[in-house]
């Protein structure tokens, strides 16, 4: 019965090609379709996959001329990352914004300055642990990253996770860790939980932008920050 329909279909539209032909028309212009597209194939990454770099530095220095995605033209400055090359953990946050564009470091705007006097109330300096983000240039007016641009910048941070080889890694915000893990689970319910992230302890908790608009979350934020010092003090 397909197969009729389908057959019918076909028939009708040799019929309507030969009319517009006739009439003098070399050329058709079908619509395009409106229908939502299928989600594009997850790529999953391996952190083996790549060459080796065998320092950051030698790492920082090979990608940071980077014009692979649209963001290479607008940034000012590229943003690799901060901290100690031996950090047990790393902080992962989104992409840099207005001023870390402009000094090159990630979490030095007003989130930043909230994440440097969260961290010492678990004991933790910024100095002791690593800091990186998603991806490594601003996209204009702070919007989200784009599948893109993940796709291409994503490969930079698991390069820098195989070097620095954490203990732990945490996530600042839902769209890091939904970026890292492959889901579309709400922060909810990824808050709280201990993820396997190529062999790493993976969490996450609240962005340090998101606790500057809702003050409420604060507590549960130094919560997860607690948890994470208890773990990494166990592996
Ligand atoms: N927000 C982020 O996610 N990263 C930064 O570096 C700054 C703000």
């Amino acid at each position: 019965m397909e197969e009729e329909v389908a057959s019918e279909e076909k028939n009708k539209f040799k019929q309507y090609l030969l009319q517009q032909k006739e009439l003098g028309y070399e050329e058709i212009y079908l619509p395009v379709s409106t229908r939502p597209r299928p989600p594009a194939p997850v790529k999953r990454l391996s952190i083996d996959r790549f060459k080796e770099s065998e320092t950051l530095g030698q790492l920082e220095m090979t990608i940071n001329s980077c014009q692979k995605c649209p963001l290479g033209k607008t940034r000012t400055r590229f943003v690799f990352g901060v901290g100690d090359p031996h950090a047990k953990i790393i902080f992962i946050g989104e992409a840099p914004g207005r001023d870390e564009d402009m000094k090159g470091e990630p979490f030095v705007g007003r989130a930043g300055k909230l994440l440097d006097k969260m961290l010492p109330e678990v004991g933790l300096r910024r100095e002791e642990v690593y800091i990186a983000n998603i991806l490594k240039c601003r996209p204009p007016n702070n919007r989200d990253p784009q599948p893109e641009e993940i796709d291409e910048c994503e490969q930079h941070l698991l390069m820098q996770i195989k070097l620095l080889k954490p203990k732990v890694i945490c996530c600042l915000g839902r769209i890091a860790a939904q970026t890292l893990l492959k889901t579309t689970m709400t922060l909810g319910a990824m808050r709280q939980r201990w993820f396997d992230y190529h062999g790493i302890k993976f969490m996450v908790t609240y962005h340090p932008a998101a606790l500057l608009r809702t003050r409420a979350y604060t507590q549960a934020a130094m919560d997860d920050l607690r948890r994470l010092v208890d773990e990494t003090m166990k592996v």
